[in-house]
């Protein structure tokens, strides 16, 4: 099949709401919707709607893949493949997000967690591009960890929960529980956006820059790109997500950083801070060009790399234009 003939799905489905685009085998946009995350019977029920009505009117779709946040089944060998496992969010625990698109697309479904499929959208056309080994981290409601390693997005028997990692407690934080239904004081616990405002009473966005939270969220992201950094050993370390919207973080984080990697071993210590941490450049709607592009590959075997023009990402990574895809599309 040709590139032209491609019918592409993907969907970017998140806490709040699930985009979902088809595109054509140059990556334009040809519709797109988006749908408020409710119950699964609701959402997906008009996430299978908006791909029936596209294959109705515009011919069959060649491959369809899912971004989701998680956690995942991500094994194929796994009993429940393709299911949001233990996630706190109410209704969607053991929601099989494959089967209800299955009978849409005769290509293998593609599913992935959200990062990853955002970690894919900064490889091809953001902060990852020409990289082979990167991190993709994103602080907002939880916080989500990427690895692309050799290329591709690192899977292993499930996809990393590295958002979930122990950290040792930033100076003057030794008291907060922290909020993770599951470990408490775990990473996310002590420093994902909801983490910031029950820690201190009032959201992260309204805190003044000289108050004492962002020292400590420093400390404890930077703990978090020490312990990448170290097992990893990225070529470099991309940090987005809502709570990086306060931009002042980025320095504070790499100054935590390099303090905490303590001149250790020649390559960390030839590092550009200003260069290994950096903030996502391919736009708010990373996750979801990532979904397409694994489309693309499921459908045509390789990577997208000639999607870069149509997505109107400039070159100049300080000036970020972000993908046009959620801009015009329809609410449901
Ligand atoms: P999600 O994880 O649901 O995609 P976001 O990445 O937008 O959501 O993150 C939402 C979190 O980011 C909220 O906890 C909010 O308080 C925090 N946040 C949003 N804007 C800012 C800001 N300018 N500074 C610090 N925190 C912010
Ligand atoms: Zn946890």
């Amino acid at each position: 099949m040709m590139a032209d003939d491609l019918l592409l799905g993907g969907i970017e489905a998140g806490g709040t709401k699930f985009l979902c685009a088809l595109a054509d085998g140059e990556g334009r946009i040809l519709d797109e919707v988006r749908i408020a995350t409710t119950t699964p019977a609701q959402t997906l029920g008009a996430a299978v709607r908006f791909f029936e009505d596209a294959r109705d009117t515009r011919g069959p779709i060649s491959a369809l893949s899912i971004g989701s946040f998680g956690p995942l089944s991500l094994n194929p060998a796994a009993h429940d493949h393709g299911a949001i496992t233990s996630t706190p969010k109410p209704g969607w625990q053991d929601t099989d997000l494959l089967a209800p698109f299955r009978h849409l697309v005769a290509a293998p479904l593609a599913l992935d967690t959200d990062v990853n499929c955002a970690a894919i959208g900064e490889h091809l056309f953001g902060s990852g591009r020409g990289l082979d080994t990167f991190c993709y981290i994103t602080v907002g409601t939880g916080i989500g960890v990427g690895i692309f390693v050799g290329g591709s997005a690192h899977g292993g028997a499930n996809h990393p929960e590295a958002g979930h990692i122990p950290v040792p407690r930033a100076p003057g934080d030794a008291d907060f529980a922290g909020i993770c239904p599951f470990h408490g004081d775990c990473l996310e616990g002590l420093a994902c956006g909801p983490a910031m405002k029950a820690r201190w009473g009032v959201p992260a966005e309204t805190l003044p820059l000289d108050h004492a939270a962002w020292d400590i969220e420093a400390d404890y992201l930077a703990g978090l790109c020490t312990t990448l950094s170290y097992v990893v050993r990225p070529d470099r370390i991309i940090l987005g997500g809502g709570v990086m919207q306060a931009g002042h973080m980025y320095t504070r984080v790499r100054t935590r950083l390099a303090e905490k990697l303590a001149g250790y071993d020649a390559s960390l210590r030839a590092l550009s801070m200003d260069d290994y941490l950096v903030a996502p450049t391919a736009g708010a709607s990373a996750g979801l060009t990532g979904a397409l592009a694994l489309s693309y590959r499921t459908a045509a075997r390789q990577w997208p790399m000639h999607w870069h023009a149509h997505l109107n990402v400039r070159d100049d990574s300080l000036h970020p234009q972000g993908m046009p895809l959620a801009a015009g599309g329809r609410d449901v």
